[in-house]
Order: structure tokens, then sequence, then C-alpha cells
């Protein structure tokens, strides 16, 4: 089964209790957590990721834009908006 070899958690825990161990969390379980939390329903349980999400996405998005992957940096400012972070727009 998928682990995050930092933390140890599994993907099933992930989606059981939408909470993430680690930072590392986010990069090991990238795509899982893109549809994770693009299926999340809204009434739903809410996502926990609290750890350092931010940072992470951020950095995530800033190296898109650097790259010009456009696409990919509107999927992250979506992640961000469903982590419930503020973006703001001039920080790219
Ligand atoms: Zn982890």
């Amino acid at each position: 089964m998928k682990k995050c070899p930092r933390c140890g958690v599994s993907l099933i825990s992930l989606e059981l209790t939408h909470r993430v161990g680690c930072a590392f969390c986010y990069q090991y379980f990238h795509r899982e957590l893109e549809s994770l939390l693009r299926e999340t329903d809204p009434q739903g349980t809410p996502w926990d990721i609290s750890v350092e999400p931010k940072e992470i996405l951020l950095q995530n998005l800033q190296q898109a834009v650097a790259n010009e992957e456009y696409e990919e940096a509107a999927k992250i400012r979506d992640k961000m908006n469903a982590a419930g972070q503020d973006v703001d727009p001039s920080s790219y």
C-alpha cells in the first residue's frame, strides 16, 4: 500500500480522515490529493491540511508559473482555494 515514507500515513488514511501527516505528504500524494480535493463533498468532512500547505503549494505555483505551465498553476490555485488558503494574486 502506498504510504508516505516520512510519516507513514497511508492513502486509505488520507481518504478516511482527510488529514495529512506531514508536509511531505503533499508531494508524495500529489496526484491523489489533487483528485481527492476535487471530489470532496463541500458538505462533507473538511480537509485538514494545515501542515505547511501554503508554503508548498506556493512553491509549486511559482515553479509552474516560472515554467509557463499556466494550466498547472491554475490547478494549484484551485487546490489552494479548496484548502481555504488565501491566494495573493500579486505573489506570482
Ligand atoms: Zn507524510
